[in-house]
């Protein structure tokens, strides 16, 4: 097996905003598995506060020697082999997953939501992002994609949360999903800011505090009547066992997990425990959002919007038909590239 890789900077189509920072673009490496003439395609997407970066994206591929294997089919033993070489690097790990899962889909002749025995047809509904900004700038976005989704995901954690959802509201009657990232400072401001998104149809509140409280978090749970979702505060499937009692749910990303094996398995563990499950995304390409696609009919709802928020996807994949994320029949991850890549 060889493998090659290309930086290639993420363009969004929006300045985005989130509590704490803004953007325009995203550094993201694209990856290519070869095995006899076959190609299995991934992609590492780093936002800043992940601590990785186009280098050490580049470092980490760069020390990963895949010719040592002959049989791409074995997955855990490649993956294995690649999380031991070092600790964290989990969006560089991430690349390495879904270009393998997608080249395994297409040597088998089979879709990969087929290796994991799911149903393309229970595919959730995804959720729209509408990052932080000017209310008014947040609801010409909401205009602008009218019609094309059944729930919108609003970025609060500012000091006007209460003015940007009055100005949403008057815009949109769809259920909201809310994530704050982190940006409340203590249970009695979230618990005031819940009481008020809970009678505007509110449906589930994603990481209301800093990671790391759990003890305020579980508190807050208490007093929340609406479902609150661990971000930030779940990384990898060993951090899931600590949540239970603080979350009523987990969001699974690749970029944060090392991959799509890690997320199955996150999937499966917070099941278990009763937790509820959602896959998010980082602004990335249709490849890495239609690789966590293909896990999607396993989890209640998708926040799979990635690839529409930016400008210059080489990739189509994963669509989005009347706000339900809809999969092809195409082996692997089912992708075709819409320009040319040098890979
Ligand atoms: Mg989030």
């Amino acid at each position: 097996m060889k493998l090659s890789y290309l930086p290639y900077p993420l363009e969004l189509k929006h300045r985005f905003g989130v509590s704490g920072h803004t953007r325009t673009s995203t550094p993201d490496v694209l990856v290519c598995i070869e095995h006899e003439g076959v190609k299995g395609y991934g992609e590492a997407s780093m936002p800043p506060y992940l601590g990785e970066s186009i280098e050490s994206v580049s470092s980490f591929l760069g020390n990963v020697n895949l010719g040592q294997f002959n049989d791409p089919l074995l997955l855990e033993d490649i993956l294995d082999y690649t999380d031991s070489l070092m600790p964290g690097n989990c969006a560089a790990k991430a690349a390495i997953d879904i270009a393998l899962h997608d080249l395994a889909g297409k040597l088998l002749g089979i879709p990969c939501y087929r290796l994991f025995g799911l149903n393309p047809h229970k595919a959730p509904a995804t959720t729209y992002t509408i990052g932080i900004d000017e209310p008014s700038v947040m609801q010409q976005k909401i205009k602008e994609v009218e019609g094309q989704f059944r729930l919108l995901k609003i970025k609060l954690g500012t000091d006007r949360d209460d003015e940007i959802i009055k100005a949403v509201r008057e815009v949109t009657s769809l259920p909201l999903a809310v994530d704050a990232n982190q940006g409340w400072k203590d249970v009695g401001e979230a618990s005031e800011r819940i009481s008020m998104l809970a009678e505007n149809n509110v449906v589930m509140i994603e990481q209301p505090m800093k990671k790391d409280r759990l003890d305020d978090i579980a508190r807050l749970r208490e007093l929340s009547p609406v479902p609150l979702y661990a971000d930030e505060s779940v990384q990898r499937a060993e951090d899931i066992y600590r949540l239970k009692g603080v979350f009523d749910g987990i969001n699974i990303k690749l970029m944060k997990c090392t991959g799509m094996r890690e997320a199955w398995k996150m999937i499966n563990i917070a099941r278990s425990m009763g937790m509820k499950t959602m896959l998010g995304c980082m602004t990335e390409t249709s490849c890495a959002v239609t690789a966590a696609a293909q896990l999607s009919p396993a989890v209640g709802f998708a926040d799979l919007d990635g690839n529409l928020l930016i400008g210059n996807d080489p990739f189509e994949g994963v669509k989005v038909e009347e706000g339900m994320l809809r999969l092809n029949n195409l082996p692997g991850l089912g992708l075709r590239h819409n320009t040319n890549l040098c890979f």
